[in-house]
């Protein structure tokens, strides 16, 4: 594209980054930094070590310790933990985890405006964005406020050394999901791609050895690299398709989420493909691979991930139903979307066909 036609909005989203094998040592002074002296630190039941590890580094800049982040925030779960949060005083939250736990952290934001300080330990990206999710009453909402962007992130690859292979291979999909759609967004301009095809190169060089050798640092670095990459992009621009798609069958069918952005990523990618012949070189570019949609397939076999929504609990009855929730309100995505071409996608998606 010539440069003077280039058109583009875009909002730099404000937060501080520290990234580094060791940085987490950096942790007390960086909760002095936001002023802050009565943290409340926040975790899954898997990782109360963790948030139990965040509390003894902080030592009398803690208040205390909740541990019961869920997927998807339920609002009984949120709510526990305002409350949690106000009995104890507490002026921020540290919330060491994947997408749930910072998710819980941003509910509590969203109504207190407590600064958070995340330490993520997954691929999900979370923290690089203002979106917020809560679920009441089986529905999830969601919604951008930028109240809920974590202030201070730390990346320290070392805490992600623990994550399975199966979690590491489905996060980094997911990564590299937001990186994607990033590339054709309707919000698409020049350095958000930069960032997103840097992001799925990272992702792609790091993830192979991750699922081989966990605790490989040098490939965990590149891996959470990418996925603040990934994090960024989600954050700054819109998505389209491929995450309207996972949202259907997370929301309605109870799929699991990073499973199911990693077998639809290579389906709505070829389906979009025609659309964006720009974006999709520059995919199949950062994959090393001649096809976005099939270099996005092979990635994710190699690293052993489900690549079918049948393995994934889906039944084939379900499909019908699927395509039909999935059309019913418009979205953008650069290739308009058609009831048949939707089924047809979820056809090839769930009995997980090599995309041609
Ligand atoms: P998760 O946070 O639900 O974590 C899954 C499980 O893995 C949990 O039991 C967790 O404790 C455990 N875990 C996390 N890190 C680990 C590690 N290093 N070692 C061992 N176990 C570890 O999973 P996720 O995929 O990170 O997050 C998914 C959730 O995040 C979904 O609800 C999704 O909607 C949300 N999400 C939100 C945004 C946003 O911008 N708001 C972005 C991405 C994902």
């Amino acid at each position: 594209m010539a440069p003077f036609a280039l058109a583009f909005a875009y909002d730099m989203l404000p937060s501080r980054v520290v990234f580094g094998v060791g940085c987490l040592d950096k942790l007390p002074e960086e909760i002095e930094r936001l002023g802050a002296t009565r943290a409340l630190v926040l975790s899954t039941p898997e990782q109360r070590k963790e948030g139990q590890q965040m509390v003894d580094r902080l030592g009398a800049r803690a208040v205390g310790l909740f541990d019961q982040a869920v997927m998807h925030v339920p609002i009984e779960i949120a709510e526990q933990a305002r409350e949690q949060a106000k009995a104890l005083g507490a002026d921020c939250c540290v919330a060491v985890g994947g997408g749930s736990t910072t998710g819980l952290a941003k509910a509590i934001a969203l109504v207190s405006t407590l600064p958070i300080l995340s330490i993520p330990t997954t691929y999900a990206g979370s923290e690089m964005t203002p979106i917020w999710g809560i679920t009441e009453s089986g529905l999830k909402k969601t919604g951008r406020d930028p109240r809920v962007l974590p202030k201070t992130v730390l990346y320290d690859p070392t805490l992600t050394v623990t994550m399975p292979p199966l979690l590491s291979a489905t996060s980094g999909m997911n990564s590299i999901a937001h990186c994607v759609e990033a590339l054709y967004s309707k919000d698409a301009n020049p350095i958000v791609s930069m960032l997103a095809e840097e992001g799925i190169r990272a992702l792609a060089t790091g993830l192979p050895v991750v699922v081989k050798e966990p605790a490989n640092l040098d490939a965990r670095s590149n891996a959470l690299y990418g996925a603040w990459l990934g994090g960024i992009s989600l954050g700054a621009v819109g998505m389209a398709l491929h995450h309207k798609l996972c949202h259907t069958l997370g929301g309605s069918f109870n799929l699991p989420h990073a499973e199911t952005h990693t077998v639809v990523l290579p389906y709505a990618t070829a389906y979009t493909a025609s659309a964006v012949p720009q974006a999709m070189s520059r995919i199949a570019r950062a994959l090393g691979s001649s096809s976005a949609a099939q270099g996005l397939y092979d990635l994710a076999a190699s690293l052993g991930a489900p690549t079918s929504l049948a393995a994934l609990g889906l039944k084939a009855a379900d499909l019908d139903k699927a395509a039909d929730i999935a059309v019913q309100n418009p979205y953008y995505n650069p290739r308009p979307i058609t009831r048949e071409g939707i089924r047809a996608l979820l056809q090839d998606a769930f009995e997980g066909r090599r995309p041609q």
